[in-house]
């Protein structure tokens, strides 16, 4: 083509607006100029209209004011290519409630851009993988390789999202078997560790103090586990295994001195039996010298003989039974160190955490239980309660059926109350037969409720002795820990509200 003059270009053009009826706008001029020309067609940047459109996007999640923001800022950088990948983007986040219009728009887009895949979309994706791979372990580096792929791959600027989401399904299949895998690690283990528990109790079946303490981990190690649950494992263990390392020092100790006592006790014997058999020989002779003997001139050195080995015999037997009587002494005092080990045993196992008669934590493991739970509490800002239940009526039951069928009817209270709360709830004894609950994550309604739950419970679960059906009831005050009271002032009140439940004519609970 031959380069025209531009005066020319501009004449022809001038025409053409007449000829095609357009307005002289600058535009129009500069738009027939262009095609006289044969120059292309390079558009200005419309940036008004396209602020105008960015003020009337609707923002209303996170997600749309983002996708409108990184709008505008394309609009300002005058890239077309960021500005429609903003506003597909865009397209992804649908109106919040009762969205119903957004969806035919969403539906509408064309086949494959999988408009719901925004990057915020596998952003959050990619984060819900992220913490659920810890609880799918990491033993299996492959596995572990893959999910670090996948989450780069989601986590790109602009992500493949057809490879994305093959990878996905890659994973999500891989994650059914880990799954599975772990919650069967899991059962396996918790039957081991129950195995082992009855193996110690069978092996420890005359330790009474650790007997008990036995009973109370299989117990604690019952499925449905919680981290709380395998606290009070771990701590009971410690219990178990601090008595054990002192039993076994202890008793180390006093085997060592029976063991020095029985040595000497044979080397006396060894002695005892060198001295007799020449004390033997001795005798022979005699008697030998005796029968030979002549005259009485003959026999009277013999005799002295005789009579000065006897004596020595009798010396050595009299410095033997001695030591044999200081050996037994000392074997006595062996004994009795070690019934005193036993005594002291006992005593300790009365210092562990948990009440022998009811399982339930002791004095001294509520005093840690709450300390735990009301600092959990706190730095989670979540609500707590605290059920005081005192039995009514208890003495009744031990006046008219005796004391041991109380102490049964108190297990029977304390294994119904387990059964009945959450396995977060903490069951402790408070006194004879006053009970402590502790309820995590739970206002004071729902802790009523828990209260009257387990009422219904005993009324379900009569308890019988022999023939003999009793009906265990109880008053209960619950507690709501206040944001500036510590745990034992919450189960104070708790006690109070309790009281009254007794004075307003018991088996009911009452709010402090
Ligand atoms: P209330 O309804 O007012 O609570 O009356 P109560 O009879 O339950 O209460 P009281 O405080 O008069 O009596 C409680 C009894 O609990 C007295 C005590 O001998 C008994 N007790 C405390 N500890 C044990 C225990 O370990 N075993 C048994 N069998 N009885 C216990
Ligand atoms: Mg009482
Ligand atoms: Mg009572």
């Amino acid at each position: 083509m031959t380069e025209r003059a531009p005066s020319e270009i501009a004449r022809d053009t001038l025409k053409m607006l007449a000829s095609r009826k357009l307005l002289p706008t600058p535009e129009n001029y500069m738009t027939l100029y262009r095609e006289i020309a044969g120059t292309p067609m390079v558009l200005p940047f419309p940036e008004e209209p396209l602020n105008q459109i960015a003020k009337v996007l609707p923002a209303q999640n996170p997600g749309q004011q983002k996708q409108r923001a990184l709008f505008e800022l394309a609009v300002k950088k005058r890239d077309w290519v960021a500005v429609q990948s903003a506003l597909v983007g865009y397209c992804g986040f649908g109106m919040p409630a009762a969205d119903a219009g957004a969806a035919p728009a969403r539906t509408s887009l064309p086949a494959g851009m999988l408009a719901p895949l925004t990057p915020e979309f596998l952003a959050q994706i990619a984060r819900l993988i992220e913490y659920t791979l810890p609880a799918l372990g990491t033993d299996d580096a492959r596995f572990s390789e893959q999910a670090q792929l996948l989450l780069a791959a989601m986590r790109t600027a602009t992500p493949d999202v057809s490879g994305v989401k093959s990878a996905l399904a890659n994973f999500s299949h891989r994650v059914s078997f880990a799954a599975e895998e772990q919650s069967e690690i899991k059962t396996a283990m918790l039957h081991l560790l129950q195995m082992i528990f009855q193996n110690i109790a069978e092996l420890s079946q005359d330790d009474k103090w650790l007997t008990g303490q036995i009973e109370a981990l299989i117990r604690a190690s019952t499925p449905p586990l919680s981290l709380r649950r395998l606290d009070e494992v771990e701590l009971l263990l410690k219990d178990v295994i601090f008595k054990q390392g002192e039993a076994k020092g202890r008793a180390m100790e006093a085997q060592d001195q029976l063991r020095l006592l029985l040595s000497t006790f044979i080397e006396r014997l060894s002695l005892m039996a060198e001295s007799s058999s020449g004390f033997h020989d001795t005798i022979e002779r005699c008697a030998k010298q005796i029968g030979e003997a002549k005259s009485m001139a003959e026999i009277a050195p013999v005799l002295e003989a005789t009579m000065a080995a006897t004596h020595a015999m009798a010396q050595g037997t009299l410095q033997v039974r001695d030591e044999l009587q200081g050996m037994r002494q000392k074997t006595e005092a062996a004994e009795l160190q070690i019934a005193q080990l036993h005594i002291e045993l006992d005593r300790a196992s009365a210092q562990a955490r948990h009440d022998p008669l009811t399982g339930a934590l002791n004095r001294k493991g509520l005093d840690e239980a709450i300390e735990r739970e009301v600092s959990n509490a706190r730095r989670k800002q979540r609500p707590m309660c605290m059920a005081l239940l005192d039995i009514d009526n208890f003495k009744k039951i031990n006046d008219s059926l005796g004391h041991s069928v109380g102490d049964a009817a108190l297990a029977h209270l304390a294994t119904v109350t387990r059964e009945s709360l959450r396995p977060q709830d903490t069951l402790a004894r408070y006194g004879g037969e006053e009970f402590v609950v502790l309820m995590p994550d739970t206002t004071m309604d729902p802790g009523i409720e828990a209260m009257t739950r387990l009422q219904r419970e005993l009324t379900k679960r009569i308890f019988l002795e022999g023939t003999a059906k009793i009906l265990i009831t109880f008053s209960a005050g619950v507690a709501e820990l206040a944001p500036d009271e510590t745990g034992m002032e919450a189960i104070k009140r708790a006690d109070q509200a309790m009281f009254l439940a007794k004075r307003a004519g018991k088996n009911r609970v009452l709010g402090a």
